[in-house]
């Protein structure tokens, strides 16, 4: 028995140090990635339910590794979080998606029913950072696109790991015109006077509360409660990771307006996204 302890340990021990070589390789292949931006933006659409129409987009990182492929930003985002890369590459995939949502706006903006939108995903970790204020502006210059049109996607604990910190930043974000929108709503703190304590535009109900709508009482009730608290406090209500009819019928019955998720649409590239504007706007 003894003997096997030891082999296991030493099994345990390998593995450990397989694991701490890979993460110091994949430190390396991440920050030449940000040096040769093999980073792509997706689009997934967001559909107003009113008009059925694409109303607009969040913008989502992938990374193209020349020899692992495509890789979701849930497998490197954390490390990019350690490592400081984050800021990096959050700007870049906002430099990206303002030039992007501006070339489709000047194209297609005039025969749709509506301005598109563009919604972006800023780690907590960056978003308490005083650059992020200054690199908003500069992507709004730069592409010329109407900030408020913009919406910057934050989670809950970004605003109250440190409530005063946060207070500031979104005095700045909010002062360019901005909007902002906290993501995966009801997962991260169980208080929600922040709401009315820092100036948000738009929630969006976590996914976890959509997928079970159907059959769990709790998801309804608490779907229930974020649309009705959206109207009293006079918030946009998104609801993502819509996947099935019977969860869509729920939610328009609840007076739900916007939706994003699989029932219409998975994320698209560049391309895909330009032929779907290109067919809204016949
Ligand atoms: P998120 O912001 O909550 O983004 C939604 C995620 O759910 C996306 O995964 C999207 O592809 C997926 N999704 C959308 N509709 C459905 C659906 O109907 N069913 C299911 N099962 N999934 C759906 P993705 O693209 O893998 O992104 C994962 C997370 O990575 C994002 O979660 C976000 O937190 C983070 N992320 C993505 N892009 C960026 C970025 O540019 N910067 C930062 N800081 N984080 C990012
Ligand atoms: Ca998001
Ligand atoms: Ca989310
Ligand atoms: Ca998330």
């Amino acid at each position: 028995a003894k003997e096997l302890g030891k082999s296991r340990f030493k099994v345990f021990n390998q593995k450990m140090h397989d694991q701490a070589l890979m993460l110091m390789a994949l430190e390396t292949d991440l920050r030449r990635a940000v040096d040769l931006n093999e980073f792509e933006v997706v689009y997934q659409p967001i559909i107003c339910l009113e008009t059925r129409e694409v109303c607009g987009f969040e913008a989502l990182v992938r990374w193209r590794h020349p020899k692992h492929g495509m890789i979701s930003p849930d497998q490197f985002i954390p490390l990019a979080e350690d490592t400081g890369l984050i800021y990096a590459i959050d700007s870049l995939v906002l430099r990206n998606a303002c030039l992007q949502i501006t070339e489709w706006q000047n194209r297609f903006g005039t025969m749709l029913s509506g301005p598109l939108t563009l919604n972006i995903n800023v780690s907590g970790k960056h978003f308490g950072q005083s650059m992020l204020p200054g690199q908003v502006k500069r992507a709004l210059e730069d592409s010329s696109m109407a900030p408020e049109h913009l919406n910057l996607e934050i989670t809950e604990s970004a605003l109250m790991d440190n409530p005063s910190i946060a207070e500031d930043i979104l005095k700045q974000l909010k002062n360019l015109g901005i909007h902002v929108c906290i993501d995966d709503f009801g997962t991260g703190y169980s208080s929600l006077s922040y709401l009315q304590r820092f100036p948000i535009d738009v929630v969006k109900v976590d996914r976890s509360f959509i997928s079970d709508v159907e059959d769990n009482l709790d998801s309804q009730a608490i779907v229930r409660t974020v649309f009705s608290l959206g109207e009293s406090l006079g918030l946009k209500i998104v609801a993502e990771g819509v996947e099935t009819p019977k969860q869509l019928i729920f939610l328009e019955s609840e007076g739900c307006r916007y939706v994003q998720g699989f029932l219409f649409y998975k994320p698209l590239s560049v391309e895909e996204a330009t032929s779907l504007l290109v067919k809204a706007s016949m």
